[in-house]
């Protein structure tokens, strides 16, 4: 009787050592894994821009659309070009940059630009001047997300340079020569004038896969919206950030088949929606949406619907 007793007091402080042991191994990793503690997240709204509501919903009819994102007498809907700053371990990093100011006043009637923000009054209202970003992270050469990286030297508006001229920018190999290569539906969207500058100026360094690509910041590549899209998965405070440029433009796009009708290989969109939002849900993911004008960011619940938001949030309230 007592030989079982001991044992028994043998294993159930084996079991609380075993109990403390976790907790404080759990606590140790919070606190001593440099990219959880020093990683902080700034959302940079670069400004407001119109796109036609049908061009952004592909097969789904304006009916059900419009009721999330309402079109003007136009048919265009209003989009964020809305960035993501991540300050980690003495870098700053710009995740896209919006649409910029170089074009002519008709490029820029297709758009409507609106609303007060720029790219460089909302990194001022965090602190920060374009001359502190020490890299810019670009999911992929479409002009409304990389069109900031370049800017006119002077008023004369006669040579162009990269607007940051202390960073380096990041793309990939094989989306860098897809966009200097472009097909004809594309050709529009990747304009010579954003990318040229910034391999002229020695600048542009290439991620080399898909992964961890620093400490606390993974990529996923995605090749349905256009060739090898970067999307960053960001670690923080014990969870993941998901930037989804345009893989997600906006929560309105959560049900699989709302794609946009830019895509250029839909099927293969369905296919990388249906993986991000299973992870997404159950690892309890935070979306963070580059052009949904409204809502910054969302997670996500399996429902009899399919996946839907479950909680609206803000990075700063994350
Ligand atoms: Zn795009």
């Amino acid at each position: 009787m007592g030989t079982i007793l001991l044992d028994a007091y043998i294993e159930n402080e084996l079991f609380f050592l075993f109990k403390v042991k976790k907790v404080f191994f759990v606590w140790f990793a919070y606190f001593w894994n440099p990219n959880q503690k020093n990683m902080k997240l700034y959302s940079v709204n670069s400004g407001y821009f119109k796109l036609d509501g049908g061009a952004m919903f592909g097969v789904v009819p304006k009916s059900i659309w419009n009721k999330t994102n309402p079109a003007d007498e136009n048919n265009m809907c209003s989009w964020a070009m809305r960035c993501l700053l991540v300050e980690i371990n003495n870098r700053l990093i710009l995740i896209d940059n919006g649409m910029g100011d170089k074009q002519n006043e008709k490029f820029f009637s297709f758009y409507y630009l609106h609303g007060t923000d720029t790219l460089e009054k909302s990194l001022a209202k965090h602190g920060f001047c374009f001359d502190d970003i020490t890299d810019v992270f670009l999911t992929h050469l479409h002009f409304d997300h990389c069109g900031g990286s370049v800017k006119y030297t002077d008023s004369s508006r006669s040579a162009l340079t990269p607007t940051f001229k202390n960073a380096r920018y990041w793309s990939n190999k094989q989306h860098w020569e897809w966009a200097t290569h472009p097909n004809p539906r594309e050709k529009a969207s990747f304009l010579k004038e954003n990318i040229m500058p910034i391999y002229e100026s020695g600048q542009l360094h290439f991620i080399e896969k898909e992964g961890e690509w620093l400490p606390g910041f993974e990529t996923l590549f995605v090749n349905g919206h256009t060739e090898s899209m970067m999307l960053p998965l960001l670690h923080y405070k014990n969870k993941k950030v998901l930037f989804c440029a345009d893989l997600l433009p906006s929560v309105g796009h959560l049900p699989i088949p709302y794609v946009m009708g830019y895509d250029v290989r839909p099927l293969e969109t369905l296919k990388e929606k249906e993986r991000v939002l299973q992870q997404a849900a159950k690892e309890e993911w935070l979306l963070f949406f580059e052009h949904d004008g409204v809502n910054e960011s969302v997670t996500v619940q399996n429902t009899e619907k399919g996946i839907r938001a479950n909680h609206f949030l803000k990075i700063a309230e994350f």
